[in-house]
């Protein structure tokens, strides 16, 4: 299958703002758009999206997973940007209509559909550094997904980085493009130096998220992780992850630490990274300063190996939904 994002399904949701109304949301060919050179998000990257996905299960049905969890991110996402958005009822008719449009191209579990709903601003106006877009466009872009493990759950290499930011300290929650953009580089650089898969930010000495995922420690009966105050993204797996922690009788202990904590601590813990993309994924090596700390013996610990395959098996249809998570279409 190809890789992840770089496959897409025929049909796609939009909705234009202007003149203070969405329009009808409507099912169109996925096709390129035209824009005006001066349109607002390409100057002043007033955007943002969502990522979430729908899954085939082995009886037939499909179903969304939390998707109002991701309607009410990208709400306040739209919010913090200014731009203006569908509303609730909206977001989530347009998640189920993209789903609907293309129910034939959903490839069974363990692939899933993977949807992106974007918002961007597009009024015509480069003066606009100081003025919110009066105009946008709403699409949900779709994309079928494999296992994104189909080589095998890898534990991964982290480099822990305790100078860069991935966000401003108060924009982290914003799901928008600029985000990536400041780590990209970061995120690069640490693979070309270290080898690392992904880079763990901890600006000042605490431990933050990834650049696409979130991040939490388990040592012995505690499972700890940084609290959503508004300086990382408010992951939708990190909150599942976290409450199937609690129903299995683990400590939840959501502080900030340092890294010094985190390197004393890892080498008799399990780490690992949340998202939707990569629902758990064991961290392996930590890598600080050029040196490489092993996170327990190196492999997937036994809490990591059991949350994700609870998670996976709600995700799948295979388990009970005790806490409805799976909206079916
Ligand atoms: N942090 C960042 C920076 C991300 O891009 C993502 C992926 N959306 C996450 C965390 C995980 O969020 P979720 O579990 O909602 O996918």
């Amino acid at each position: 299958m190809a890789a992840f994002g770089t496959q897409f399904t025929t049909e796609m949701v939009i909705s234009r703002f202007g003149d203070g109304q969405w329009s009808n949301l409507e099912v169109v060919p996925v096709q390129p758009f035209s824009m005006h050179p001066a349109t607002h998000v390409l100057h002043y990257a007033s955007e943002c999206f969502e990522g979430l996905k729908a899954y085939r299960t082995a009886a037939g049905g499909i179903h969304l997973f939390r998707p109002d969890r991701h309607v009410a991110r990208m709400l306040n996402s739209a919010a913090q940007l200014l731009l203006p958005a569908p509303d609730e009822a909206a977001l989530k008719r347009s998640l189920q209509m993209a789903v609907s449009a293309v129910a034939d191209e959903i490839p069974a579990y363990p692939g899933a559909l993977y949807l992106r709903p974007t918002l961007l601003g597009t009024e015509e106006d480069i003066g606009a550094a100081a003025r919110p877009t009066s105009k946008a466009l709403y699409y949900v872009l779709t994309s079928p997904v494999g296992d994104y493990f189909s080589g095998g759950l890898q534990p991964l290499r982290v480099k822990v980085d305790d100078q860069a930011q991935r966000s401003t300290p108060n924009f982290g929650a914003v799901k928008t493009g600029g985000n990536y953009a400041a780590a990209m580089r970061q995120v690069v650089q640490a693979k070309q130096e270290f080898g690392a898969d992904q880079v763990l930010f901890a600006p000042g000495g605490v431990v933050q998220e990834t650049g696409a995922a979130n991040f939490v420690l388990i040592d012995g009966n505690e499972l700890l992780t940084k609290p959503l105050d508004g300086s990382i993204l408010p992951g939708v797996t990190r909150d599942s992850i976290l409450q199937l922690a609690r129903d299995a009788g683990l400590t939840i202990c959501e502080r900030d630490f340092s890294v010094e904590e985190l390197l004393e601590r890892a080498p008799g813990a399990e780490a690992a990274l949340t998202g939707t993309a990569a629902v758990l994924t064991p961290v392996g090596e930590l890598v600080y300063q050029g040196s490489t700390i092993k996170v327990g013996d190196g492999q997937m610990g036994p809490w990591s190996e059991r949350l994700r395959e609870q998670l996976c098996a709600i995700q799948s249809g295979a388990a009970e939904d005790p806490h409805g998570w799976r909206v079916p279409l």
